[in-house]
């Protein structure tokens, strides 16, 4: 077993000094990051415990409205916590599917953005093909087991799949992931944050080298009314998406002024429908506008041979969630 030093950051500026070491990496909740080190993918020599950093566990009302959660906050209080309850019930509902409770206790919200993805082939180090792990070394997902892998934005190098719910709701929210690092602190859009693989698999992300998440912000509440969280999975509990849509809809009546749509489970980063929405944008909340746009969503899938269901799939979860945010209990196309 490899040699690991401990630390104990104080707070976040000695956080960000001491992750410049070599080696060095944050540790969280590490729900994730134990999983990865004992499986030998990480092999950290460094950890700097973040945890007892303080000012990062609370949740803040911003003057815009919005709220502001620490990235330290757990799962479970942050789908629990009033606020986000009552109006942001679609983030609720995607931390709830996620995982299991044991799990949503210790994860932090700032873990949550930065979890890997599940790809068995990534965690497996006996698979010397991977990408994502070894970069160079091939994609043994392209012509394996790829039920659960990509069908939109994958690239010939990896066809990986973000495995986080409460990411795909944020997305569709229009968050704000705040960071700090040896630059300072800056603020990134949430359509930024995650990257598509490209040719850099390896890298998930847009953070830069010893940026330390800090908080997510919410934008003012426009959604509180209809939304919905919709996750289809192997079984009901404990199980990563195949497919979850976050819709979340500003109605006048039956008109839609404003649909937001994201997609978990399809891509290597939480997906907005962008085409999807502005076909609903403005227009009455039909069952073939509505299928129309759900089609739309998926016209540049790319399927692998083992997940051409996630197409069909991923339209009717588009048109049940949608239905669902608007207050109908209809759904499959
Ligand atoms: Fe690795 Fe990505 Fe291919 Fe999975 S899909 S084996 S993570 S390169």
């Amino acid at each position: 077993m490899d040699a690991i030093t401990y630390e104990r950051a104080a707070d976040v500026a000695d956080a960000v000094r001491a992750v410049q070491q070599p080696g060095a990496v944050f540790i969280g909740g590490g729900t994730n990051l134990l999983d990865l080190m004992k499986g030998g993918v990480e092999r950290p020599v460094r950890l700097i415990d973040i945890t007892h950093i303080g000012g990062l566990d609370g949740f803040t009302t911003l003057p815009d409205g919005g709220i502001r959660i620490g990235a330290l906050v757990r799962n479970s209080d942050a789908a629990n916590h009033a606020l986000v309850r009552e109006q942001y019930p679609l983030l609720s509902q995607a931390f709830l599917s996620g995982a299991s409770a044991q799990l949503r206790n210790m994860a932090t919200v700032g873990g949550n953005l930065l979890q890997r993805t599940r790809c068995a082939y990534f965690y497996d180090t006996a698979f010397s093909q991977c990408n994502k792990r070894v970069l160079g070394s091939g994609c043994a997902a392209l012509e394996g087991h790829n039920r659960m892998h990509a069908i939109l934005g994958a690239s010939p190098q990896c066809v990986a799949v973000n495995p986080s719910d409460m990411s795909v709701a944020l997305a569709a929210l229009d968050a704000v992931v705040r960071v700090s690092g040896p630059a300072g602190e800056r603020s990134i859009p949430f359509a930024e944050f995650h990257r598509l693989p490209g040719d850099r698999p390896d890298v998930d992300t847009t953070l830069r080298p010893g940026e330390l998440i800090t908080a997510i912000d919410l934008p003012p509440p426009l959604f509180s009314a209809h939304s919905h969280y919709l996750k289809v999975r192997d079984r009901a509990s404990y199980a990563f998406s195949l497919v979850s849509v976050a819709a979340a809809l500003q109605m006048d009546g039956e008109r839609v002024q404003t649909a937001r749509i994201a997609l978990g489970g399809i891509a290597h980063k939480p997906w907005r429908a962008s085409a999807a929405e502005q076909m609903l944008n403005g227009q009455p909340l039909t069952q073939t506008a509505l299928n129309n746009a759900a089609a739309a969503a998926l016209r540049d899938a790319r399927p692998l041979a083992g997940n051409r269901f996630k197409v069909q799939l991923a339209q009717r979860a588009i048109v049940r969630a949608v239905n669902q945010a608007a207050g109908r209990t209809g759904g499959v196309a």
